[in-house]
């Protein structure tokens, strides 16, 4: 039993050494230990679960412009996100709300429909959160919770590789900025946040997208928060400060706009 304990904590010493993630796009150095293939897994159970809870839109019209703006921001990410199958789908859900999760799965709600408005909107939202997931910010998030609970839940999963249990599972929701119990959305850093925004506008710019439309689309979800006052929608507790990410946004404009150019694809 020693001999083995061992043997998991050499190998995830190791790991721990050459524990770092390139960000596509950025080139960010991030610390990550968990292996894209178990990150991909962790995302589609997690996937699984929030399908058996929410209620999947029958609403074949937005259905459709989800599909069609989701594969054209697909293709261009397809590179950074390897071994993806995309599935995207719509939830019958009143929250201003969206998410990405590793494997290529894609939730929307449809109540932030309304403020995306059209497929500029959408494709803006839709880069944004696949940023997150080529960025890999859910396993960078848990590896650092892993390294904060002195590597216990790291061997546990090692361990557990085969079969996740319910605490893994759960644990990989809260990485993916969702809790078991009625799937809140948490906060991200600011830092992958801001790095979510420069990687889905390059994203939306090379998919054919005007990028100006990403500034657009906060402003208007900007204005939908100040409008509906009160407790703030989870999408906004986890997209702090509008003003400032539509400063950031207009700084990364130009670089964006060639990508649109160039694309060949306009809308
Ligand atoms: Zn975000």
């Amino acid at each position: 039993m020693k001999a083995k304990r061992l043997v998991v904590f050499t190998a995830l010493l190791g790991c721990l050494l050459a524990a770092c993630y390139t960000v596509p796009q950025t080139g960010r150095s991030s610390f990550n230990i968990i292996g894209a293939s178990q990150e991909q897994h962790l995302g589609v159970s997690a996937f699984d679960e929030i399908k058996k809870k929410e209620t999947v839109s029958s609403n074949s019209v937005h259905i459709a412009m989800i599909e069609r703006v989701g594969k054209r921001i697909a293709a261009v990410a397809d590179q950074d996100i390897p071994n993806a199958k995309w599935e995207f789908v719509l939830f019958d859900n009143p929250q201003a709300n969206a998410f990405a999760l590793p494997g290529g799965k894609v939730g929307v709600y449809t109540g932030i429909l309304e403020i995306t408005k059209d497929d500029a909107g959408l494709a803006a939202v839709l880069g944004h959160e696949i940023g997150h997931v080529a960025a890999r910010h859910g396993a960078e998030r848990m590896s650092e919770q892993m390294a904060l609970a002195g590597l216990a839940t790291g061997l546990a999963i090692g361990l557990e590789a085969s079969g996740e249990s319910a605490r893994t599972r759960n644990l990989s929701l809260l990485a993916f900025g969702i809790t078991a119990t009625g799937f809140r959305v948490l906060p991200h850093s600011r830092q992958q946040e801001s790095e979510a925004d420069r990687i889905g506008l390059t994203y939306m710019a090379k998919a054919g997208y005007d990028p100006k439309e990403s500034i657009a689309f906060w402003e208007r979800f900007r204005d939908y928060n100040k409008k509906k006052g009160g407790a703030p929608p989870p999408f906004l507790s986890t997209h702090p400060a509008d003003d400032k990410r539509i400063a950031d946004l207009q700084k990364l404009l130009p670089e964006a706009e060639v990508y649109y150019k160039t694309s060949g694809k306009g809308q």
